[in-house]
């Protein structure tokens, strides 16, 4: 194998390798967006419950004051009937007082339970405005999720179609220039063999020396960028292969 076909073959093997990392990197993306479109539903999910704990809350104490009003009212009834067993006129006057001032210590209780059925009415509206934003949310998220699921599939499909050419490519390069060329992918994110033009490497962009750009155009052996590193080829000596 000539030195042209030895740089053919990586330049292959390099062109399928950048591909899949471009689908690789797409492909990365999507369990990110996935996890995030869980985590907002599960937000908003938690929000929701909150509210719901808060409801339960209020229900709660209204029952509390509304238990609480029951006795007092009994307790001002039984005061009441026994108003006109007393004889004494001081004992009556302090009953009344007493059962007066009951009766204005209830009105403040009713206060607080229409308070509280106000917050809870407040608080139902707002949970069905939740839940209404929720439902949309689900439904706009769940076509997203759908949709990223299928091009994950589409994307590996894909994927696997160019690891079976990289295999083919790769069984076209011989094992030391593969080595070097994997060495050099690793160090120079997956980009190991690079055009030059107009005497510069299209890898890293400094000016090659003029002879070794010579070089590279003849094409005789394989060269690499003295700055980067990377493996040289000129395109149009590799055009002229086929
Ligand atoms: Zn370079």
């Amino acid at each position: 194998m000539s030195s042209l076909q030895a740089l053919k073959a990586l330049v292959v093997l390099q062109e399928i390798d950048i591909r899949i990392l471009e689908l690789d990197k797409d492909r990365e993306q999507i369990p990110a967006r996935l996890k995030e479109i869980e985590q907002q539903l599960a937000e908003r999910l938690s929000a929701l419950g909150e509210d719901s704990n808060q409801m339960d809350e209020l229900e709660m104490s209204r029952r509390m004051l509304e238990s609480d009003l029951r006795a007092e009212k009994e307790k001002i009834k039984k005061w009441e009937s026994r108003l006109n067993e007393i004889k004494s006129n001081r004992d009556y006057q302090a009953l009344s007082r007493e059962i007066e001032a009951a009766r204005k210590a209830n009105l403040g209780i009713e206060d607080e339970i229409l308070k509280k059925m106000q917050d809870i009415e407040d608080l139902k509206t707002s949970i069905a405005q939740r839940e209404e934003d929720l439902a949309s949310l689900q439904k706009e998220l769940g076509a997203e999720k759908e949709e990223l699921e299928s091009k994950l599939q589409s994307l590996t499909a894909r994927i696997d179609q160019e690891q079976a050419e990289r295999n083919e490519a790769r069984s076209a390069v011989d094992d030391r220039w593969y080595r070097r060329y994997d060495m050099i992918r690793k160090r120079r994110e997956g980009v190991a063999v690079v055009e030059v033009r107009d005497e510069h490497c299209q890898g890293c962009h400094m000016g090659i020396p003029p002879q070794l750009y010579n070089q590279v155009l003849r094409g005789e052996e394989i060269e690499t960028c003295p700055f980067c590193h990377r493996i040289l080829y000129y395109k149009q000596a590799l055009d002229e292969l086929d």
